[in-house]
């Protein structure tokens, strides 16, 4: 009997409702891999029995005739980002420590009503910032892949770092991430996997906990496009309990999957030929363009000339933003309180931030809080919120040239776990290719595209126009029939 854990979303899907195999067996298969893949750390909290009742339910509702939800029988991991009643949900934060939701975030509701069942809460870099999951309070998720002949820990991405392991170790068919500047694309691209970042406003932000509200955007990761697209399906849609949510029906995404690209074009933008990058990369670039040829598209040269300035403007909305969200957490309402002996309220904010957020965090707090000071307010905040208006309207001139855009997804493989961890500004770097599409609110999405000369993972990511999910996919698909990626990690855990 095949091995169930080898089957991605889709397959999973058609084999319960054909009655190929039982959802329970599925869902026990995946939580005897997840329980059998600790030393990873890609799992908070493991919930094997939501998993299996979800499954009971799919089964149940075959034998009864019914029709079967979309992803009935399907079981998937969650980002420990998101609200799971009666869940415990950190953030991977000390200070959220203890604190289980007496709600559900609508984009974890939204997949439980589509059918899915939940093998358990993802690890993520600490409040989704970073870029290799070396910020979670709880340990670093360590990725599956390493270099050949070297055990050396490598980085599995960040923020989603425990998303991207648990999907390519084969330990859940598919996971949710969250991307404010990368945090999707970024992982999908180290491990050899595909994640989409869909248009801002397309997934609720509801019970999603906030790192900067105007950029961060729920979707999913997962083996291949298809399986994304359907994934994905399950999670958008209309909320009106977020203010920003898109009041719009969701695409059948899955069905329009297409290949055939005659008739698009294909926009490479000349300033993310960054200095330094290295020759991998820009080959692996160049591949890409020719895939994309080869599927029927033109290839447009497009200029996006405020590219140079998306990272520092990033990297002073994003934690203004934080600094604005994060003053939740005094320690009256949730999670942690450090009330020292005789002490007063501010003194019970100070200690409780003091002790339950993490470095990172607090940096973020201190340049977020540094920039929307009023000595400084217009000479960084409202400079780097113009900035952005310049980066989405490079992007609107670039789109009346083409329909998608082609770069690489990230300017490295993936680097060994402590190699960036000293230098807060090496680590920013790296989400130099998926920052401009968040501020632009834009669909992107990360597919494998190859192995790097030591045999680590590279992803392409493709941009779309504000929407044009179904673009993106696309686009994606072509790639992935193309590139034929199938090296998955070698199991040492
Ligand atoms: N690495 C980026 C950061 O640290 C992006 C994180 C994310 O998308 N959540 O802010």
């Amino acid at each position: 009997m095949t091995d169930l854990t080898t089957l991605g979303i889709a397959a999973i899907r058609d084999g319960v409702r054909d009655g190929q195999f039982k959802a329970r067996e599925v869902a026990e298969a995946f939580n005897a891999k997840v329980a059998g893949a600790r030393a990873l750390n890609a799992f908070l909290v493991e919930t094997p029995d939501h998993a299996l009742a979800a499954a009971d339910a799919a089964d149940a509702a075959r034998a009864a005739g019914e029709t079967l939800k979309p992803l009935a029988g399907v079981p998937i991991g969650m980002k420990d980002l998101f609200a799971t009643k009666g869940v415990a949900t950190t953030a991977a934060s000390k200070i959220l420590e203890g604190f289980v939701p007496p709600y559900e975030s609508t984009v974890s509701q939204n997949l439980w009503n589509a059918g899915a069942g939940m093998l358990g809460k993802l690890n993520l870099d600490q409040f989704a910032m970073g870029s290799s999951n070396e910020t979670s309070a709880f340990g670093n998720v360590i990725s599956p892949w390493r270099r050949p002949n070297d055990t050396a820990a490598l980085a599995p991405g960040g923020s989603s770092g425990g998303s991207s392991t648990a999907v390519s170790a084969g330990l859940a068919p598919g996971a949710t991430g969250t991307d404010t500047g990368g945090s999707i694309r970024q992982p999908a691209a180290f491990t050899g996997i595909s994640g989409i970042k869909p248009t801002y406003g397309r997934c609720s932000r509801w019970g999603t906990i906030a790192f900067a509200s105007s950029l961060d955007q729920a979707g999913p990761m997962a083996r291949d496009v298809r399986d994304c697209a359907i994934m994905l399906e399950a999670m958008a849609g209309f909320d009106a309990k977020d203010a920003t949510s898109l009041k719009l029906d969701v695409p059948n995404w899955e069905a329009a999957l297409s290949t055939d690209l005659k008739g698009k074009r294909v926009g490479v933008p000349k300033e993310y030929r960054v200095d330094g990058m290295p020759g991998e990369i820009e080959a692996l670039w160049q591949q890409g363009i020719d895939w994309m040829r080869d599927a029927g598209a033109e290839i447009v040269e497009v200029s996006l000339p405020h590219t140079k300035y998306a990272l520092p403007a990033y990297y002073i909305i994003a934690p203004a933003e934080a600094s604005s969200n994060l003053a939740r957490y005094d320690g009256v309402r949730y999670g942690l309180r450090d009330l020292p002996e005789g002490a007063g309220l501010q003194d019970m904010y100070a200690a409780t931030r003091a002790a339950g957020f993490g470095d990172e965090v607090k940096r973020r707090i201190l340049i977020g809080t540094y920039v929307l000071s009023a000595g400084f307010y217009d000479a960084y905040y409202t400079q780097a919120q113009k900035v952005r208006t310049l980066i989405a309207r490079d992007f609107e001139r670039a789109f009346e040239q083409c329909d998608v855009l082609l770069t690489p997804t990230a300017p490295s493989a993936a680097f060994a776990l402590g190699e960036k961890q000293a230098d807060p500004l090496a680590m920013y770097l790296n989400d130099v290719f998926t920052v401009p599409a968040s501020l632009a609110g834009l669909p992107a999405m990360s597919v494998p595209g190859g192995l790097d000369k030591d045999g680590l993972p590279l992803g392409l990511q493709i941009i779309g126009k504000p929407l044009d999910e179904q673009g993106v996919l696309n686009a994606g698909l072509a790639i992935e029939q193309r590139a034929g990626f199938t090296a998955r990690p070698q199991a040492w855990w």
